[in-house]
């Protein structure tokens, strides 16, 4: 069963404004007045279901943040912590 990636802040809001489609985050504040997702071409790797690319981009802390927030407001959602390893 395919689980749907939580929703969690991360375009600058203190709210859920990220939705993940199809591996990649939407802000949810940029949308038109029928409630379409514009697409802005941020390219952010969802850090649920693409993991790896997410990491690739912004890093374990960024990941860990996320984690965080959503095992505080989504606890129902499994998500682990990822070893931020520190630069050499
Ligand atoms: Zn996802």
């Amino acid at each position: 069963m395919k689980q749907q990636c939580p929703e969690f802040p991360f375009f600058g809001a203190r709210y859920p404004d990220a939705r993940c489609v199809d591996g990649y985050l939407f802000d949810l504040d940029d949308c038109d007045s029928n409630g379409n997702l514009y697409d802005l071409g941020y390219d952010v790797p969802c850090p649920f279901c693409n993991k790896e690319k997410f990491l690739e981009s912004y890093g374990a802390e960024a990941y860990n943040e996320i984690v965080s927030w959503v095992k505080e407001h989504d606890p129902d959602y499994e998500c682990e912590y990822v070893e931020v390893k520190e630069e050499e």
